[in-house]
């Protein structure tokens, strides 16, 4: 069995990570969309480590939640598997997903890296520093690891999503907790499944990908995932 997995907020959600969008999402009554950008961190950086700060120790203190585990589970499982994650926490890797089977297409929220040189460092720990942190190698500000609004997609991890698209068809594609507003989402579920492939959205409401999608779970991911990847490894496949 060949698997393809793209998760988005809505996966994290249930852990207690707020998504951009809706009320929860604001911080200090802030837009986090209007935060997570190279302008709001050229204006304020330091605003912006603030924020990012409480969100690293956030997640630091959340907890993978059934749907984790049930994908960490099916990769486990499945002869080929990727998880392709719009989410920067950990959450998936906490609940056993090895990183070589899983895409962090938006980044990384525990890497600290230069907005200008190479350097990074990954920062796991509680991290006692305050303020505006420099890069040890050329002083510049560094900053977090992530792909903000209006940034390109890393390279390196968009040829991974490449490589494994290309290495031949998929029997299931699951779409959780996304809404699936990037082009490159729908764009990646629907070569995934070009070759009549199950496209399964799991989602409370309707997206972008429902017209497409050959079973619709409408329920919260940690509901319907681990039901779901129950029946897919019990199930014999052709
Ligand atoms: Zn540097």
């Amino acid at each position: 069995m060949r698997v393809l997995v793209l998760t988005g907020a809505g996966v994290s959600a249930e852990s207690g990570i707020p998504t951009f969008r809706g009320k929860d999402g604001y911080w200090r009554n802030l837009d986090p969309a209007r935060l997570a950008t190279p302008e709001a961190f050229t204006r304020d950086p330091k605003l912006v480590w603030e924020w990012y700060r409480e969100r690293r120790h956030r997640i630091r203190n959340a907890q993978p939640n059934a749907a984790h585990e049930a994908i960490a589970r099916l990769g486990q499982h499945a002869d080929e598997f990727l998880l392709v994650t719009q989410n920067v926490d950990d959450l998936h890797a906490r609940a056993g997903l090895l990183k070589e089977k899983m895409v962090q297409i938006h980044g990384d929220i525990f890497v600290t890296r230069c907005s200008r040189c190479e350097f990074e460092r990954h920062e796991y720990e509680q991290e006692q520093e305050h303020g505006l942190p420099k890069c040890p190698e050329c002083h510049a500000l560094v900053r977090p690891g992530v792909v903000w609004f209006g940034e390109q997609l890393s390279r390196n991890e968009l040829e991974r999503v490449e490589n494994f698209l290309n290495g031949g068809a998929c029997d299931v594609v699951i779409v959780a907790g996304t809404t699936a507003t990037f082009g490159y989402i729908i764009d990646w579920a629907l070569r995934g499944s070009r070759d009549g492939a199950e496209l399964i959205e799991v989602n409370p409401e309707e997206t972008p990908l429902s017209q497409f999608a050959t079973r619709l779970f409408r329920e919260a991911a940690a509901i319907a995932l681990p039901r779901l990847v129950n029946q897919l490894l019990t199930k014999p496949t052709a």
